[in-house]
């Protein structure tokens, strides 16, 4: 059984390039077939492939292939009885020239400038169709500046297991320094009190130093273990509050690869709270879920604050501070809390990759 999945790309200058080279190489040959009154792929093939890689020499060999199947098939679909001028840039992919990844939702298109990655915009067939991914049609609407792609799925009969698929539940957490924790339910867990309180522990324990009496330093060491204590208490209720809720797949980013060593974040975390950590707070959560019967799942965290939660668009300007307004479909949300949706979608696709492989 076939399905296509539709996704949104951001628009992309080597994809737009690669699309104006993919067109140039089409009309090469259907100006070739057309006045030689040719549409046989290899006739083609042998006839035209030379001329166009040296005049086209960026323009993977792969794609030249493509190119040649596609003006091939429009020759014969018009039974070479008019010339055809190609104006639509779609650029064919097969499976040697792109590679869709549904868990991180991202994709790997070959173009002018070598393989890149791109992000797509979530959708909820990424988890209806899933199976072997065979071939893509990238569409380019310059005028708009819109791109999207087309891929297509070969997909086993799955009835039973898409049944179960709908059992499940997940929610996703964005973690910060200004709110500890961000729901996709809406739930904001802030660290305006905690802060608070850590404030003036570090403000008793710069006095205590000044003093420097034994009696100080024993002060001192009691003091740090009830800060302590604080802490950890304060992360028990958060997370006892989050596994308590009716959802069977707990998503978060995995923060130490990519939040944590940027710099940008790195500050943002380890300023303001000092000991505080969000590292704390997975095991607490990885223990209880696991306790509980529930899935805690981590996800990629690129593109989760620039992706619209609701169009799945994706651009850097999305996000202004705290507030994320979507520039393609005008969207506006919390920005914590469109991160913790992403993360949540992200989550259940991840989830159910982890079922799937474990099934078959
Ligand atoms: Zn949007």
């Amino acid at each position: 059984m076939f399905r296509t999945i539709k996704l949104k790309l951001p628009y992309d200058t080597s994809l737009l390039e690669t699309g104006m080279q993919f067109r140039e190489a089409c009309q090469m040959v259907l100006d070739y077939g057309f006045s030689e009154h040719v549409f046989n792929k290899n006739k083609l093939n042998r006839a035209t492939y030379k001329s166009i890689r040296r005049e086209i020499p960026a323009l993977p060999s792969a794609l030249v292939q493509t190119a040649r199947d596609a003006a091939s098939e429009s020759l014969k679909q018009t039974k070479l009885e008019t010339r055809i001028h190609r104006k639509s840039m779609t650029i064919r992919y097969d499976r040697r020239t792109f590679k869709f990844y549904p868990d991180s939702h991202t994709i790997s298109l070959t173009t002018v400038n070598g393989r890149l990655v791109f992000p797509v915009a979530h959708s909820p067939l990424i988890e209806e169709y899933r199976g072997e991914y065979t071939n893509a049609q990238l569409y380019i609407d310059k005028k708009h500046r819109k791109m999207s792609v087309m891929v297509q799925v070969e997909m086993p009969d799955r009835d039973a297991e898409k049944k179960s698929h709908k059992e499940i539940k997940g929610i996703g957490i964005d973690r910060g320094i200004k709110n500890i924790a961000v729901l996709s339910n809406n739930m904001f867990f802030n660290a305006r009190e905690l802060r608070s309180v850590k404030g003036r522990y570090r403000h008793n324990r710069s006095e205590l130093q000044h003093v420097g009496t034994r009696s100080a330093h024993r002060k001192l060491k009691e003091l740090s273990g009830r800060e302590r204590r604080f802490v950890q208490n304060t992360n028990h209720i958060i997370w006892k509050q989050i596994v308590n809720l009716p959802y069977n797949v707990i998503a978060l980013e995995m923060l130490e690869t990519t939040k944590m060593s940027n710099k940008k974040n790195g500050r943002r975390f380890n300023g303001m709270l000092g000991s505080w950590s969000p590292f704390q707070l997975e095991q607490f959560i990885e223990y209880k879920a696991e306790y509980a019967g529930k899935t805690v799942i981590y996800v990629n965290p690129r593109y989760t604050s620039q992706r619209c939660s609701s169009c799945g668009y994706i651009n850097k300007n999305n996000r202004k501070g705290s507030t994320f307004h979507c520039l393609n479909c005008n969207f506006e949300l919390n920005a914590d809390l469109n991160a913790a949706r992403n993360i949540g979608i992200l989550g259940k696709s991840e989830y159910f990759r982890l079922l799937s492989t474990s099934q078959s």
